[in-house]
């Protein structure tokens, strides 16, 4: 089995004003995938501009004040649901026009957070749809949570590869991003960023690039799930999405293309 993860910032225009979709990106993704070898494939995508940008404005997630500010919150709640299930919708439409068996899985109906981390999601489905030969196709989402002073949470689909990585013991889990990998500092503000081939703790990342290791936003989150899933013996890497052929090569079980995470 393998658990791929397409970075919001691959099949959106992550900093675009309205949600809109890099079709260009999904569509050679897709065809990609649906012409490499894996077996039992799990696919997990973000949100980029279908999600962020709500769930930010609506502040979910956030300790809600009062009755005023949870009405606004839940609005926020079912406008971002909306979003990154018509982004999930164009995933799916595109792989199974290029021949893969996509079918959608929407967090919102069956997982549940406590203080922001999954506690329940149970994956017998998942295990069904896969037996039977699906492509299953989960996304970042807002979902419900147990602790009373927040309610409600974004769950990133990096927190979902995490639980899947666990819990699903995948041969391999690659993830594929608009950079190649894990870098001394973010590529995209510095031209003398270094690329690392493999990282294995936040110590080792602190150590290997001495004190300038610097890794923000998106990345560190993501960062942050792939080292826990290392501790539990689960390898992971990450790859320039961004670059044609690299999902296909990722999925022939290549190795080495991007930053692998490892203990
Ligand atoms: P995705 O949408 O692909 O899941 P994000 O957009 O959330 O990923 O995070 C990837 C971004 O993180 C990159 O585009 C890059 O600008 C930024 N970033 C910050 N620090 C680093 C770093 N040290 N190495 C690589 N990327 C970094």
């Amino acid at each position: 089995m393998i658990i791929l993860k397409l970075g919001g910032s691959v099949i959106t225009k992550k900093d675009a004003k309205e949600p809109s979709i890099n079709y260009d990106n999904l569509n050679r993704i897709a065809e990609e995938i649906a012409n490499s070898s894996s077996d039992k494939l799990i696919i997990v995508h973000g949100a980029g501009s279908y999600g962020h940008p709500f769930a930010k404005e609506y502040e979910i997630g956030s300790k809600i004040k009062d009755e005023e500010d949870f009405n606004r919150k839940k609005l926020g709640f079912s406008i971002t649901q909306s979003w990154v299930k018509k982004l999930n919708t164009a995933v799916c439409d595109s792989l199974r026009e290029n021949g893969v068996l996509a079918v959608s899985i929407q967090p919102s109906s069956f997982i549940i957070t406590k203080n922001k981390r999954i506690y329940s999601c149970n994956l017998d489905l998942i295990n069904k749809y896969l037996k039977y030969g699906f492509v299953p196709v989960i996304y970042g989402d807002v979902v419900v949570d147990l602790d009373e002073s927040i309610k409600i949470c974004v769950l990133s689909g990096d927190q979902i590869i995490k639980y899947f990585g666990e819990n699903l013991k995948p041969e391999r889990v690659v993830l594929g991003s608009d950079v190649d990998g894990i870098y001394t500092k973010d590529p995209k503000k510095y031209g003398d960023a270094e690329l690392m081939k493999k990282v294995t703790s936040i110590e080792d990342l602190i150590a290997e690039g001495s004190s300038n290791v610097d890794v923000t936003g998106g990345m560190k989150g993501k960062l942050l799930e792939l080292i826990e899933l290392a501790k539990i013996g689960v390898e992971s890497e990450i790859i320039n999405a961004g670059r044609e052929g690299s999902i296909k090569r990722a999925l022939n079980l290549e190795k080495g293309i991007g930053t692998i995470v490892k203990r």
